[in-house]
This record gives structure tokens, C-alpha cells and sequence, in this order.
């Protein structure tokens, strides 16, 4: 299956590109947009509005002060300050404007440069009003010694009229700076000066005469001069070069204005495909979430679900339990798998299996309401949480519940299929308080009430956990496996009648670099508990074809035996690596043999069977290990398809001289000749013992008396011997 991930990259890069895009022109026409301030825009205008108002004031108390209504110069002085400093706040805000236009730039120096003349103008009517001021000071003293000179003297009378009218406009002027007053001293002067010029005076008179004249006319130009400032200032052209500055302005504003409604749509635009955007990238997220959780849900139910019976599977049994044992809760574990369950596999096939267990779940969900997790654990085996069960009884009782449930024929296919179960129970914290203890006992409490074909057992005490040596036998015995330390010792089986060998039994012993040679019985059963036997079967088989072939291409065809475990019968890989070895070593199969003990059979009865009929089809040997000891029945025994079986040594011990041993040597051995199944005589060991089998009929005796097991060569040394006839009984090994 192809990634998908790969795909998703460049589609992420390209939403994030487009965000960015949208993003980047929302906050670029933004901010253009931004471009215009009203605050500032409303300030220029006052500050417009302000300059007029100043410049008209300014202009008003000028002339206030050219018709002496003012008598100081500090308002219009005070009116131009304002004026300068209104139109340099002016010039400050409309300095980066008139950077950018060059007709801007052309109409503000034109009002500037007005400006400017417009205060000195007002500083030359200053320094000529101060003037003006001085002259009217003097003109009395002179008119006044003109008067003094000429008031009693007929010749100069109308002098004397004439300086006293100059001294009285003078004055009046001095009052009031009117036109009339002005232009009535401007006629007394002419007046004055026309007298002087005709009437010839003597110099005393005419010094001051000449004098009051002198100053008279000098007031009254610094008057007209006065006038014309006045008037040159109310025709000023900073009014219009202001105007032409607003008027520039607003143009500005206007067009800027315009801008920045055109960003501000780009802007909007902008933001509603942002918002376009994001909105569809929170519905893909929330898509994908969904589809995620969706995911999750399921990768859920892949996780705690059994896919067959959609009761919990194994995960969710162990977590609830492990839950269960932390908090400190009491109740019961019930184990359960469902008797010859692979025989059915087998013969009606998988399908058929899997409906069978779809059944069984739904039976047992029927136990819901009192159980905390129905689960099936693997294949045919179930387990059930019960919290609250307290005493053995109630569990037994819960058992029988269990039992009764499920062992009801199943309707397959309109046939009726008989179901039955083995079910065991252990309770907790009474037998133990840890999961591994728990499991454990329960799978042993299972298999032995299977072996004693139980349908319901309660754990009385706990299987405890292998100890430290145990774990280290294990390392060691799985290294001796690889390392070679396993070999095998020979037991032959001798015809009972000439005591020639027919076959040998392949004995494992195990070369232990510090014990030496340990024997089976010390490291077998903790093979076979922690499945390392499944290890060790094969290559012993191998071993045996592979000594047994020597034979054969000797032209000695001697059967070797090799002792199965019930563990190896079970697996179901077995009958395939036997036959694997078979060919591999080329050893016909008539010449192999399994012994298989009678307790190992009782394990699983109907499988075994099974087991045993598919290997027989092989065409290998079969033999019944140590008869007597298990529990099996003869209606069993009779269907087994085996060649040999092995009278237990423990029937054989005293057999001459014990006659419940006898009897059931000889009973066993008239049943073996009915079923034309060989019988061999294990652990003879003794002469009397040996001497009476010869007369009973059994076929094979195999025991310390005869031969003790023997490595290879003395085997060889040993079969050369019988097949040239010199047996002899020789105690080796
Ligand atoms: P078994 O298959 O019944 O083997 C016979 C056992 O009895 C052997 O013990 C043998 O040495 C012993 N024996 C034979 N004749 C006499 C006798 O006259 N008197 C006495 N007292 N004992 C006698 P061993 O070799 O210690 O094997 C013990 C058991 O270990 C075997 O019982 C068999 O069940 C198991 N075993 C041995 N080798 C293997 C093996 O390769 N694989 C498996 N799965 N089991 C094995
Ligand atoms: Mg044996
Ligand atoms: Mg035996």
C-alpha cells in the first residue's frame, strides 16, 4: 500500500502559502488604508481656520494702533507671535505633504516668503509709529515758541493764527489719528509754509517758524507713511498664498481619500478570502478529526475486541484484571475451553470452529450483568472477570452456571453439534493476588480437570512461580540445546523368545559441563513445562532417524524408539517437522517409532487420537509408554492406532512371584494378541522376571537385566553380536 503522507506536504505547504498571501495583502492595503488620519486631518484644518483668524486679528490691531485706539505695541505684537507660531505648526504638518509635491512645495514658499514680509513690515510700522511718537512730542514746544513770539505783533499775526492751528491740529491729530484731523494738518502746514514764504521775518521768528514746519511735515509723512504700511498690509498677499496652500491641501486629502477607500475595499476583500480560507481549514481539521477519532474508535475495538466473537479479547481481559488486583478487589477468575474443539476444526472444518465460538460468546454474554469482562483469550479458551464471588462454593455454584450455559447442542448448518466445556475457577485475593500466579494455576487447574475429564474445578492452592535455580536451568538448558550438550543412550528391546534385538529406545541424556551426565527425569519435566521440549523433540528425532539409517544401510532393519511428550503430540506444527525429518534423512518410516506415554494421552483424549491416527497414516510406528499408570480405558485403548505397548515396569517388578502382577501381564498381553498390538515388558530385571515373560506370551522385553541403555558404538558392538547369533546378556551402561 502506497503512503499517503507524501500527498499531504505540498498541499499543507500550498494552504499555508495561500494564508500567508491573504494575511500579507490584508495587513499591506491595511495600513495603506491607513494613510489618511482624520485626527490630523481635522487638526490641519484648524490649524487653517486658526492662521486666517490670526492674520485678520493681526491686520485689526494694526490699524487699532495707526488710529492710536492702542496705545502699546504689545497687542500686535503679541498678534503676530501667534501668527508665527500657528504657521509653524502649519509647516510641520504639512512638511512631509510638501515633500511630495513640487506645486505644493512653490504655493508654501510663496505664503512663507509672505509671511516673513509681513513681519518685518510690522517691525518698519513699529520703529515709525515710535518715530511719529517723538515728532508729536517736540511739535508743541516749537508751535508753542512760534505763538510766544508773535502774538502781540500786528505784521505777524496771521504767523501766529497759523502755528496756533498747527499746535490745534497737531494736537487734535495726536487725539484722534482720523483722515479729517490728518488731512486738516496737511492744509494748516500748507497754510503755515505759504505765510512763511511771503511774509519776509526776522530770523529769531523765522528759526522757529522754519522749525515747527520742519517737524510738522515730518509727523505728518510719518502719518501718510503710516497709511500706506497699513494699507499694503490689508492687501497683504498671504491671505491668497494661504488659500492656495489649503486649496493644495484638500486636493491632497482628497485624492489620498480616495486611495484609501480603494485599500480599505482591498483590504476588506482580502480579509473575508482570509476568512474564507481559515474557515476551510477548520472544517478540513475538523474533518480530519472526526475521521482521526473514527480511526481511533476502531483502532479501539481492534484493540480490546475479539474479531471473532465480539466478546473482549485477551488485552482487554489482563488490563481489567490488573485493574481488579491493584485496587484490592476480591472475586473470581473462571478459565473455560471447550472440549475436542479441534476436532471439529478439523472435520467440519474452520468455518463451522468460528461459528461454534460465535455460540459460545453469545451464551456467555448472557453471564453480562454479574461478570466484568467476557473474554476470549485464544483459540477455544474464554475467561471471565466475576468481582464479588467470595467462597468456593459460590464459585463452584457459578461454575456449574457456566457449564450449564454453554452445554447446549449448537444448531449448525440444521445439524445439531454437542458442545462441552471444561470450566475451572480460582478465586482472589485467596489464592493469589498476582495475574502471572492466577494464570498459571488456572491453566493447571484446567489440564488436570481435563485429564480427569472434569467439567468444573475449582484451584485450591496456587502454582507458584519457577525460582531463581529453575530460571537458570532454563538459560542452561536452552544454551545446551545449541551448544550440543544433549545426546542420546540406546535401550534395546530384545525378542523375547531369542533374545535378539528388534529394536532400541532412544534414552536423552544431557552432558552437563559441571554435573555431568544428568539424567531425563531431572530436566525433562521443566522442558516440557516451559516449552523447550518443542526444541528438543526434533533433534532427537533426527539423531534417532539418522543412527537408525546406519542400521538400515547395514541391512539391520532395527526399529528406534523415541519417547514423545503430550506437549510435542499437541503442537501443530509436529506431524509436518516429523515428516520434514523423514525426508531429510531419508530413513523409511516403518523404522521410526513414538512412544507416547498412557498419561500423556489423557491430557487431551480426542486430539491425541487424532495426532496419533495422522502420524500412523505416515506410516510411523506407535507405542503406548508405561500401560497401567494413567487412567486410560480400555474402549480407548482399543481405538488408539498404535503397534507396541509397554507393560510399566512397576507390573513387572516381582512379576514371577506377585499374581495380581501375573494376572494383569498376562490379561494385557491376551488383549495385545486379540488386537495384534506387540507387547513389550519393561524394567526386567532379573532372571526369575525375564524367565517367566518367556512363558507368558509377550513378545519384547526390554529392562537393566538384559541391557542397560548404551551409547552408539557399545549399540553397535552390541546388535553385531546378536546378529551372529552370540547373545549373551551383558549388563552395559
Ligand atoms: P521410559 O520411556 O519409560 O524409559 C525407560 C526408563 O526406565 C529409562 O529411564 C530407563 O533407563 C529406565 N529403565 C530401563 N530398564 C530398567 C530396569 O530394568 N530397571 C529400572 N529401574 N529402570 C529401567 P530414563 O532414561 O531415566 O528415562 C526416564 C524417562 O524419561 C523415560 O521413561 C521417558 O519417559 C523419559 N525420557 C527419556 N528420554 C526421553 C526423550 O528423549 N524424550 C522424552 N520425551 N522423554 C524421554
Ligand atoms: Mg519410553
Ligand atoms: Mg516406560
Amino acid at each position: 500500500m502506497r503512503s499517503k503522507k507524501p500527498k499531504n506536504i505540498p498541499r499543507v505547504i500550498f494552504w499555508l502559502l495561500v494564508f500567508a498571501l491573504c494575511f500579507g495583502s490584508v495587513a499591506f492595503f491595511y495600513t495603506k488604508s491607513q494613510g489618511i488620519d482624520q485626527n490630523r486631518h481635522a487638526l490641519t484644518l484648524s490649524v487653517f481656520s486658526d492662521i486666517e483668524q490670526a492674520e485678520k486679528l493681526q491686520t485689526a490691531v494694526m490699524v487699532e494702533t495707526r488710529f492710536g485706539l492702542l496705545k502699546s505695541f504689545d497687542p500686535l505684537v503679541e498678534a503676530t507671535n501667534e501668527l508665527l507660531s500657528l504657521s509653524n505648526q502649519l509647516e510641520g504638518i504639512l512638511s512631509p505633504i510638501v515633500l511630495q509635491s513640487s506645486t505644493f512645495a512653490n504655493h508654501w514658499n510663496i505664503a512663507r516668503a509672505s509671511l516673513e514680509e509681513k513681519v518685518r513690515k510690522v517691525e518698519h510700522f513699529k520703529s515709525l509709529e515710535a518715530s511719529l511718537e517723538n515728532s508729536n512730542a517736540y511739535l508743541p514746544q516749537v508751535v508753542e515758541e512760534v505763538v510766544e513770539l508773535t502774538e502781540y505783533i500786528d505784521e505777524y499775526y496771521q504767523i501766529y493764527e497759523a502755528a496756533e492751528d498747527l499746535g490745534t491740529s497737531a494736537l487734535k491729530f495726536a487725539g484722534e489719528r482720523s483722515r479729517r484731523n490728518q488731512n486738516e494738518l496737511s492744509a494748516v502746514l500748507k497754510h503755515l509754509e505759504s505765510l512763511a514764504a511771503s511774509t519776509p521775518l526776522p530770523e529769531e521768528i523765522l528759526i522757529p517758524v522754519e522749525e515747527a514746519i520742519v517737524h510738522a511735515t515730518l509727523y505728518y509723512k510719518l502719518s501718510l507713511e503710516l497709511d500706506s504700511i497699513l494699507r499694503g498690509f490689508q492687501h497683504e498677499t498671504l491671505h491668497e498664498a494661504l488659500h492656495q496652500v489649503k486649496a493644495d491641501y484638500l486636493a491632497w486629502y482628497e485624492r489620498k481619500s480616495g486611495m484609501a477607500d480603494q485599500y480599505r475595499s482591498m483590504s476588506f476583500l482580502f480579509s473575508l478570502l482570509l476568512v474564507v480560507v481559515v474557515l476551510v481549514q477548520i472544517y478540513r481539521l475538523g474533518l480530519a478529526r472526526s475521521k482521526e477519532s473514527e480511526l481511533f474508535r476502531q483502532i479501539g475495538i481492534l484493540a480490546y475486541e475479539d474479531n471473532v466473537t465480539s466478546l473482549m479479547n485477551r488485552n482487554y481481559f489482563f488490563e481489567a484484571l490488573g485493574k481488579s488486583l491493584k485496587v484490592g478487589s476480591s472475586g473470581a477468575i473462571v478459565l473455560m475451553d471447550i472440549n475436542r474443539f479441534r476436532n471439529v476444526n478439523q472435520a467440519l472444518g474452520q468455518d463451522i470452529g468460528d461459528e461454534v465460538l460465535r455460540v459460545v460468546g453469545t451464551r456467555l454474554e448472557a453471564l453480562s450483568s454479574e461478570s466484568q469482562a467476557i473474554s476470549r483469550l485464544e483459540s477455544n479458551k474464554f475467561a471471565i472477570l466475576v468481582e464479588g464471588i467470595a467462597s468456593v462454593s459460590a464459585l463452584t455454584a457459578h461454575l456449574a452456571k457456566v457449564n450449564k450455559l454453554i452445554a447446549e447442542p449448537v444448531l449448525i448448518d440444521q445439524q445439531f453439534l454437542d458442545i462441552e466445556v471444561t470450566a475451572v475457577g480460582a478465586l482472589f485475593p485467596q489464592i493469589s493476588s498476582d495475574q502471572k500466579v492466577l494464570m498459571r494455576t488456572l491453566e493447571d487447574t484446567l489440564k488436570q480437570a481435563k485429564a480427569r475429564k472434569l467439567q468444573t474445578a475449582v484451584a485450591i492452592k496456587a502454582v507458584e512461580s519457577f525460582d531463581t535455580a529453575q530460571l537458570s536451568l532454563y538459560g542452561e538448558l536452552n544454551a545446551a540445546i545449541k551448544l550440543e550438550q544433549l545426546f542420546l543412550m540406546y535401550q534395546p528391546k530384545f525378542g523375547c523368545s531369542n533374545t535378539e534385538i528388534k529394536s532400541v529406545e532412544a534414552l536423552v541424556r544431557w552432558k552437563h559441563p559441571e554435573r555431568g551426565v544428568v539424567p531425563p527425569g531431572e530436566f525433562l519435566p521443566f522442558a516440557e513445562t516451559t516449552g523447550l521440549i518443542s526444541k528438543m523433540t526434533p533433534w532427537i528425532i533426527k539423531q534417532a532417524a539418522k543412527d537408525a539409517l546406519k542400521f538400515h544401510e547395514k541391512g539391520q532393519d532395527i526399529v528406534f524408539s523415541v519417547n514423545i511428550s503430550a506437549i510435542d503430540l499437541m503442537s501443530p506444527f509436529f506431524v509436518v517437522k516429523v515428516q520434514d525429518i523423514l525426508d531429510e534423512v531419508g530413513l523409511p518410516p516403518h523404522l521410526l517409532c513414538f512412544e507416547v506415554t498412557e498419561s500423556a494421552l489423557m491430557e487431551d483424549p480426542d486430539a491425541c487420537l487424532n495426532r496419533l491416527h495422522l502420524l500412523k497414516d505416515k506410516g510411523i510406528r506407535l507405542s503406548i509408554d508405561d500401560y497401567g499408570t494413567g487412567l486410560a480405558s480400555l474402549a480407548y485403548m482399543r481405538d488408539l492406532p498404535v503397534d507396541e505397548l509397554k507393560i510399566d515396569r512397576s507390573f513387572i517388578a516381582g512379576v514371577n512371584i506377585q499374581e495380581r502382577n501375573a494376572a494383569i501381564v498376562q490379561s494385557t498381553v491376551q488383549m495385545c494378541r486379540d488386537l495384534g498390538v506387540q507387547t513389550v515388558a519393561e524394567g526386567v530385571e532379573t532372571q526369575e522376571e525375564f524367565e517367566w515373560l518367556q512363558g507368558s506370551g509377550c513378545e519384547l522385553v526390554q529392562g537393566f537385566y538384559l541391557s542397560r541403555p548404551l551409547v552408539f558404538e557399545q549399540l553397535k558392538e552390541k546388535v553385531s553380536l546378536t546378529v551372529f547369533g552370540e547373545t549373551e546378556v551383558n549388563l552395559v551402561g
